[in-house]
């Protein structure tokens, strides 16, 4: 009896606390019809998804942030479509780092670019802190075309898992001097004003290995490497930055080798909209991710030999759906943090050898299969 009165009496300390913190956590967003509703969505032909054709691109699409609620707001949203949850084809993927339960985007990245766990904050470096290397180091010499398109600056986590090696995500210098020696023949991301930042050392040695653009227009007939530098990845001011991006890294990376091509397209600020908890944003960001999904399903559709995967580097924010009508394209959500979290994200694939990842899986089984795909050999076995 005195046990269970202990239990009473604790329980009516903890029920009202987390009621309040429930209710300081909530936020609310409307978002207006004309921003959301008339976006639609695309649905492919599915004649070559889940089959054992022979794959020869990889586009690998990471939503920074992207957990399944995110997802599902940005659907409701939407008037309930997206282009990404037309897909026939899911899985789960596991996030946890060598280090910590819950990820940084560096270790996640670190994992799908290299296909090994690491600590957070390392980037294409193991726990032992030795270089390791990335998909584009992998596939670059044999004749794979390989590129990277992020709304983040270059040297943000998750592209520069694609390039760098480096100890701590925050060496912004060190990573843009990794850019020259990096096995990519297309980059872009933000921005011309990072780049201007950089030592004359680190620019020159950059200008000596890539043809700068600062305009989508100035890709057709650059000689590779190309690097695009726009001068804002901020949604306000980039208009349709990563679609149009998109769709010209895959006709440059196309014509670039017969052999195939690897392209990553990050939508990096459906996280940053998390951390600071705001519903509109990171539904805005989720909605120009799914553009960007579009170009690259389009294409896989009519190229009948790309596979394209869809998933996320980490939960962010811990969001919840607490109503919503898809009529109006409103949706009302609540976070459990201002941070990243544990729980596993979805992986959406499409095109041939998509059967592949319909399980489980750790982001580092992620990159072993993409390899193993296009190469025949995986790199873990
Ligand atoms: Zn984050």
């Amino acid at each position: 009896m005195k046990k269970i009165l202990t239990v009473l009496v604790l329980l009516a300390f903890i029920v009202p606390s987390f009621a309040q913190d429930v209710e300081k956590t909530e936020f609310t967003a409307y978002i207006g019809e004309t921003t959301v509703n008339n976006q639609g969505s695309y649905t492919p032909d599915f004649r070559f998804d889940g089959t054992n054709r022979k794959v020869r691109n990889v586009i690998l699409l990471i939503g920074d942030g992207m957990g399944l609620a995110a997802v599902n707001a940005g659907m409701y949203a939407n008037g309930g479509e997206l282009t990404i949850t037309n897909l026939h084809t899911y899985g789960y993927v596991r996030t946890q780092s060598d280090s910590d339960f819950t990820t940084d985007s560096a270790a996640s990245g670190t994992a799908y670019a290299t296909g090994q766990k690491t600590t957070n904050s390392f980037l294409g470096m193991n726990p032992a802190k030795e270089a390791i290397p990335n998909i584009p180091e992998r596939l670059e010499p044999l004749g794979f075309a390989c590129g990277v398109v992020s709304t983040d600056n270059l040297n943000g986590a998750t592209p520069a898992a694609f390039f760098a090696h480096q100890e701590s995500r925050n060496a912004t210098a060190e990573i843009w001097a990794d850019l020259p020696a990096a096995h990519l023949d297309f980059a872009s991301a933000g921005t011309m004003g990072v780049f201007e930042e950089q030592s004359d050392s680190t620019r020159i040695a950059i200008l000596e290995r890539y043809t700068l653009v600062n305009n989508l227009d100035a890709v057709d007939g650059a000689a590779a490497p190309v690097l695009f530098l726009p001068p804002s990845v901020a949604l306000a001011e980039r208009g349709d930055y990563l679609p149009a991006t998109t769709r010209k890294a895959i006709e440059y990376l196309s014509k670039q080798s017969k052999k195939g091509f690897f392209l990553m397209v990050e939508g990096a600020r459906i996280d940053k909209e998390e951390h600071s908890n705001n519903t509109y944003g990171f539904v805005r960001e989720m909605l120009d991710f799914d553009k960007a999904v579009e170009e690259a399903i389009r294409f896989a559709e009519k190229d009948g030999h790309t596979l394209v995967i869809i998933s996320a580097d980490h939960e962010t924010g811990g969001v919840a759906l607490r109503g919503g009508d898809p009529d109006q394209g409103f949706i009302r959500t609540a976070f459990a943090s201002t941070s990243h979290t544990g729980i596993t994200v979805p992986l959406f694939a499409f095109g041939p050898q998509s059967q592949q990842f319909r399980c489980f899986q750790e982001n580092s089984d992620v990159s072993n299969k993409i390899v193993e795909i296009l190469t025949g050999r995986n790199p873990a076995k």
